[in-house]
């Protein structure tokens, strides 16, 4: 029997006999842009490429944070989803 190696790029499958090659593919193909609106107060996010789009997307997280306001729990809310989240959503409040 023979064993043949070939190189296969991740993203478009393309195959090549060198590593190098396949390699060159993988990094040609352009990252995709993606963004995520989200509530500062919960967290909570929406998709702009859902059916909804982008100013769906700016509205469901607007309405979310306005009905934290509403509830007079904005701060509150943040300060929890600050922590839970390490960081990286929310927001820390003085108390
Ligand atoms: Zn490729
Ligand atoms: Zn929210």
């Amino acid at each position: 029997m023979k064993i043949e190696t070939y190189y296969m790029c991740p993203v478009c499958t393309k195959e090549y006999w060198t590593q190098s090659e396949a390699i060159e593919c993988r990094n040609s193909h352009p990252v995709v842009k993606k963004q995520i609106y989200y509530c500062e107060a919960c967290g909570q996010g929406w998709n702009p490429d859902a059916i909804w789009g982008p100013k769906g997307a700016a509205d469901r997280a607007r309405k979310c944070e306005q009905e934290h306001r509403d509830k007079g729990e904005f701060e509150e809310v943040s300060i929890r989803t600050f922590f839970l989240s390490g960081g990286r959503h929310g927001r820390y409040y003085e108390p």
